[in-house]
């Protein structure tokens, strides 16, 4: 089966009897034993049929065995964090703004994190040069957030694995259609499925994707440990969303190449960042690793942001990416609040930045909305 059939039948097998061609919600917190032969449903916070069969297509998808779905993209890199954090996270510089809170709850553990720019070669190669990144959690986005650098997968993983390194991609931008970074080297993918995954603003999920039996175990444990389990009815949502992934991806990806080019032709915008953009400094890597470059643009503003982000009509200002409809937003006061305002300025992630998310709107729609929004100036 190939991946566009994948998404609309892996975990979603008719069950015997009904031939039910939706899998059904299995509501129950428990199950009886005795009716059970071999005894394999015991509590719904250990094992759920809803649950598993979205676990097998988010698997599936990337050719690997074990996929754990979680409450949300945080609870799933709070899983992660608790089975492969020890003494040392590496971490790109430009992350999910959540991600900073993350790593944040580590220091009390006395777990040391390090935010490098993964993105420029030769950081990575002093990175892992010598033993203090050995036995390190490496925790990777590419395209990064907001500024959509790209971090080299296969060069990380082959220099972190050389030092003992485990390396985590948080692969929600691309999505698993136009980036799978197991492919690359990776360890563990993570996503939080409440972006293009689920892809309809009505859900909160995440995932760990891999293809280690020990990580499943030790995953699996302290999901059901701690409880970060996405309801039934959750992962239902997000299992329907994933079936139009590859339909509604294509359409973004298409969508946003004409975003680009109206904001590379706009005289209000001094700055565009996209990796499709052939001088973007990660264009290369991005097209040799991804099979799109996805829908997210970041660009300056020469004007005022909050007053822009107020005239787009179609364009919501509101947090999120990946969904169907569209959104722009100033990361600086949203989404990347929870970064050091230090840290911000140094990165870029300035108040003229303003983050697009394209969704599925009418191509001529979108451009005719950031025309009106940029003349009235
Ligand atoms: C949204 C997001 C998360 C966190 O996911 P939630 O589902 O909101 O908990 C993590 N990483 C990235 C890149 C995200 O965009």
């Amino acid at each position: 089966m190939r991946f566009d059939t994948r998404l609309v039948h892996v975990g979603q097998e008719p069950p015997a009897g009904t031939g039910d061609l939706v899998p059904p919600l299995h509501l129950a917190s428990t199950y009886e034993r005795d009716v059970q032969d071999p005894l394999r449903w015991f509590y719904a916070r250990g094992e759920n049929p809803t649950r598993e069969g979205l676990e097998r297509c988010l698997a599936a998808l990337e050719d690997v065995r074990f996929a754990s779905v979680f409450s949300s993209g945080q609870a799933a890199g709070a899983t992660a964090l608790a089975v492969l954090a020890r003494q040392r996270v590496i971490v790109s510089d430009d992350v999910y703004g959540g991600t900073h809170s993350l790593m944040g709850t580590l220091a009390d553990r006395g777990v040391e994190v390090r935010y490098e720019d993964l993105a420029d070669p030769e950081v990575v190669a002093a990175v892992f040069a010598d033993d203090a990144a050995a036995g390190a959690l490496v925790w990777v986005e590419t395209p990064t957030n907001p500024l959509l650098k790209v971090v080299d997968l296969a060069e990380v993983s082959r220099r972190a694995h050389a030092v003992g390194a485990v390396v985590l991609v948080d692969n929600t931008l691309a999505g698993p259609v136009l980036q799978q970074p197991l492919r690359h080297g990776a360890d563990v993918t993570l996503y939080s499925t409440t972006k293009s995954v689920a892809g309809h603003l009505d859900v909160l999920g995440g995932a760990l994707v891999h293809d280690r039996e020990d990580l499943h175990e030790a995953f699996t444990a302290h999901r059901t440990a701690v409880g970060n389990v996405p309801g039934p009815f959750d992962c239902f949502l997000v299992h329907r969303g994933l079936k139009t992934l590859s339909l509604r991806t294509r359409c973004q990806v298409a969508t946003t190449g004409l975003v680009v080019e109206a904001l590379c032709g706009s005289p209000a915008v001094s700055e565009v960042r996209y990796p499709g953009l052939p001088g973007h400094p990660g264009h290369a890597v991005a097209a040799r690793q991804m099979t799109g470059f996805g829908s997210l643009v970041s660009f300056r503003y020469r004007g005022d942001v909050d007053a822009l982000l107020r005239r787009t009509r179609l364009f919501a200002n509101a947090v999120s990416l990946g969904g169907v409809r569209s959104l722009a937003q100033c990361p600086a006061a949203t989404t990347h609040r929870p970064v050091p305002p230090e840290v911000r300025a140094r990165l870029g992630i300035t108040d003229d930045l303003v983050r697009v998310s394209v969704g599925i709107e009418d191509p001529e729609d979108l451009l005719d909305d950031l025309e009106r929004a940029f003349r009235t100036t």
